[in-house]
């Protein structure tokens, strides 16, 4: 493909995303695709001789936009958000246009500076204590992660770095190996499974301590399983609060669990991949009272911030906390000798190639300005509140817990077999998607708002739809 053809397959390749959006609604959320149905339309070896790109997209319109669940489709509430703007697909697309990789500032010192810049923005955008940012005093600042499951690994190995580092600082005469052995971290049981999978990935027990009847983790509870655990020679390492659970939104009281943390030196990360967004209206900012007590703080800029995956932002308090623990040298890697305040930031994480991500988030701030991300935020939790009122509308549901952020939750009254049936209809009939949860022992159906083009008029829809499906279900019980 030369320059020429590569305009025409680029402006061909933007009519069809620019299509798609317009007419996204004439498509079902969920695609009608059998198991096993595009590894059966694909050929079995890849094409020995090159072909014409007109056939590339005409493969992806009949091939495989068929097999794909519409994430931006106005019926689309199952998960999280996933984020999407125009100015967030240009920002990924010239970012892999000049198919830069930037581990080190000479790498590509725009790709790093530009990091240091949006990172700061957004941490002040998000109201974050002035220790997170690079342009404070102190040695903190901001990167991008790929997901908020890599900067919990990054932040969990980080943190036993640094407990090694600093109990055998004190006695020279402890083997880091056994050390290493009694490190123990915390977190609820209402952890996301990559909390968890951090543990196992991290070779470290990870406790998932029980939630109160609200699905918060309490301090008294994390306190209890410090004690409990010294007593038997563990040594507390690292905790994960979490600032909207994946099941229901629910918010652990940092004011409670950051005190006892810094009491014993323990690395407290807080997981705010989706609720971190909102943040960035200050309304919201009381979920995240006592932040000043964490070492790393991460949100997913590509759910809830109107940037495409992936674009993870993690800031710390202490850089040297992450070059302590992952600088490893070679002489081809020599740079200009960078400092923290322009950070060689493959120190800052696992591996050592990284993307252009910041591009994507500069765009978005440019053409959305904070004011366009904060009224959409906005827009959203209201359209949600919307969902709620029209469930609250119906006296067959219940909605459990209250409704946080985008998310509402609710159940049929008469029970769960029959909450699951209607969940299980809707969505083999396509139309409406989302997913369930438990709360309290109870199955609950979750409602998150998600796409961008998601209007009041999109949720009649969706209402009518379950609506009519709980009227069958209920004429089903009755006969
Ligand atoms: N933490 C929470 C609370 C989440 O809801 C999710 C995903 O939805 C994750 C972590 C994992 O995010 P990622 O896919 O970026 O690793």
């Amino acid at each position: 493909i030369d320059s020429q053809q590569f305009r025409e397959f680029g402006k061909a390749a933007i009519d069809i995303l620019a299509d798609y959006y317009e007419y996204i609604r004439e498509r079902n959320v969920l695609p009608s695709v059998e198991p096993g149905q595009l590894i059966r339309q694909m050929s079995e070896d890849a094409p020995e001789q090159p072909g014409d790109w007109k056939d590339v997209l005409k493969d992806f319109n009949e091939l495989i936009l068929p097999g794909i669940t519409h994430w931006q489709s106005p019926q689309f509430h199952a998960y999280y958000p996933t984020g999407v703007s125009y100015a967030s697909i240009i920002g990924n697309l010239l970012s892999d246009g000049i198919g830069i990789v930037g581990f080190t500032w000479i790498a590509s010192p725009a790709c790093t500076e530009l990091e240091v810049v949006t990172m700061n923005w957004l941490g002040k955008l998000l109201g974050l204590p002035e220790e997170f940012l690079n342009c404070s005093a102190g040695p903190g600042g901001g990167i991008i992660q790929g997901s908020a499951s890599e900067a919990t690994l990054v932040g969990l190995l980080a943190a036993k770095d640094r407990m090694i580092r600093k109990l055998t600082e004190v006695d020279p005469n402890l083997d880091p190996d056994d050390v290493h052995n009694k490190l123990i971290a915390y977190t609820s049981d209402q952890c996301n499974s990559s909390v968890e999978k951090a543990g196992v990935l991290g070779s470290i027990k990870m406790r998932l301590l029980k939630s109160d009847a609200f699905g918060k983790l309490r301090g008294e509870t994390l306190k209890k399983a410090f004690d409990e655990d010294k007593a038997n020679g563990l040594i507390p390492c690292y905790v994960v609060a979490n600032l909207g659970t994946t099941g229901t939104c629910a918010f652990d009281p940092l004011y409670e669990l950051g005190p006892i943390c810094n009491e014993h030196n323990v690395w407290l990360h807080v997981d705010a991949a989706y609720a971190g967004s909102a943040f960035i209206c200050p309304e919201y900012r009381g979920f995240m009272r006592g932040v000043e007590y964490a070492d790393s703080f991460d949100t997913n800029a590509h759910k809830w911030l109107l940037v495409n995956f992936d674009c993870s932002t993690m800031w710390v308090k202490n850089g040297y906390d992450l070059i302590n623990a992952f600088d490893v040298q070679r002489i081809y890697l020599d740079d200009v000798k960078t400092r923290l305040k322009i950070p060689d930031y493959r120190h800052w994480q696992m591996p050592l190639g990284r993307r252009f991500r910041s591009l994507k988030l500069w765009t978005v701030f440019k053409t959305y300005g904070a004011e366009g991300i904060r009224s959409h935020i906005r827009n959203q939790i209201s359209l949600a509140q919307y969902f709620a009122k029209l469930v609250q509308s119906d006296d067959r549901f219940l909605i459990e817990p209250e409704p946080a952020l985008g998310l509402v939750c609710f159940r049929l009254k008469n029970g769960d077999n029959l909450t699951k049936k209607l969940l299980e209809n809707l969505t083999a009939k396509k139309e409406v998607f989302m997913v369930a949860a438990s709360y309290r022992g109870r199955y609950i159906i979750r409602w998150v708002i998600c796409s961008r083009l998601t209007t009041k008029e999109d949720i009649d829809f969706s209402w009518k739809k379950i609506k009519e499906e709980t009227d069958l279900i209920c004429l089903e019980k009755v006969h």
